[in-house]
């Protein structure tokens, strides 16, 4: 398997507008779409750095997976995201050298990318997920 780049890297925050102050305020970063994953009760918004990206994550419910990570560890990294070619068999080749998929198929993440994530218990502590554009 091949990893392209890093797609993107997954930050947790309790508001997203609060956010921006720091990443366009401070860091001069610019945030060019702002998108709800209803499926996954999120809000995020995406700041593009070189080839690379940053995906600020809001909860939009109490039981989204953001809210429940911002409680156990607090605001902070959340994920890392590579970027693959034929996600499935990616999938397929790490789940067989005994990773733990918290997807075992390829679900719709913003973006319209097809998305994956390894479950952090088998990936040293990182929430993994792998994408892959589809069009
Ligand atoms: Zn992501």
């Amino acid at each position: 398997m091949h990893i392209n780049k890093i797609e993107h890297i997954g930050i947790a925050v309790k508001s997203i507008e609060e956010a921006l102050k720091y990443y366009e305020g401070v860091l001069g970063l610019e945030c060019y779409a702002v998108e709800e994953v209803k499926e996954q009760k999120v809000k995020t918004a995406f700041l593009k750095i070189g080839e690379t990206k940053i995906e600020l994550l809001e909860a939009t419910n109490d039981d989204s997976p953001i809210a429940k990570f911002i409680e156990k560890r607090g605001e902070g990294v959340q994920h890392i995201a590579f970027a693959v070619n034929g996600i499935e068999n990616v999938l397929a080749e790490v789940k067989e050298k005994g990773i733990r998929l918290i997807d075992e198929k390829p679900r719709k993440g913003a973006e319209g990318l097809d998305i994956a994530f390894l479950h952090p218990k088998s990936t040293g502590g990182v929430l993994t997920e792998f994408c892959e554009k589809n069009n």
